[in-house]
């Protein structure tokens, strides 16, 4: 009788509790910045173009080779505006066959491809997730307005400046206490 009431009791508090579940995809949770998502290519606001030199590492390196690209000369460059000789002219991946395991981007020597928030293209098609260069950027420029990313120099200097700060106060702290050792030192010689 005792065990009844108590089942029934837990049943009572489940049914009135706030529900922890959202129903999506009419309600959306809000994204961790940590979240990882399909990859984009990233844009180069300064110039005014992709950061993607189409150097072709990640669609190699691509577990699932659902990459391809194509090199080409950059008529920025030709034009003086531009310091990148070679620019990305096409490129797709298919995102139905990436697997988000982020090789493309560690291999990246450009910081041009991210891992970007987009986890919503579906398609009822079979080949209906394959993205192109316009598609990949404005991914990739979403990903940039909405997240702290910041282009390569900028990144190297952010993290240039935090190590110097970091190592500021054991510096600091090493010099005191060789300061503290000197004074001992001339303590005790004083005393002999
Ligand atoms: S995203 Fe990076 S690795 Fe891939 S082609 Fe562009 S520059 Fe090369
Ligand atoms: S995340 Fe992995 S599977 Fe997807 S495109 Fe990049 S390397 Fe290929």
């Amino acid at each position: 009788m005792f065990s009844t009431l108590k089942g029934m009791l837990v049943t009572l508090s489940t049914t009135l509790r706030k529900p922890v579940t959202a129903q999506y995809p009419k309600q959306h949770l809000p994204l961790q910045e940590r979240q990882w998502g399909f990859p984009a290519l990233t844009w180069d606001g300064d110039v005014g173009e992709p950061y993607c030199v189409g150097c072709m590492v990640c669609v190699r390196m691509c577990p699932t080779q659902c990459m391809s690209g194509e090199m080409i000369d950059n008529p920025l460059h030709a034009e003086g505006k531009s310091t990148r000789r070679k620019i990305i002219g096409e490129f797709e991946i298919n995102l139905g066959r990436c697997i988000l395991c982020g090789i493309c981007v560690e291999v990246c020597n450009f910081d041009a491809i991210e891992m970007s928030h987009e986890h919503e293209i579906s398609h009822y098609q079979r080949n209906g997730r394959r993205t192109d260069l316009p598609l990949l950027l404005e991914m990739g420029k979403k990903f940039q307005r909405e997240s702290n990313w910041l282009p390569p120099t900028k990144k190297k200097a952010a993290v240039a400046a935090a190590a110097k700060a970091a190592a500021a106060p054991a510096v600091e702290a090493g010099a005191e206490g060789e300061a503290a050792t000197a004074e001992e030192s001339s303590e005790k010689e004083a005393e002999a």
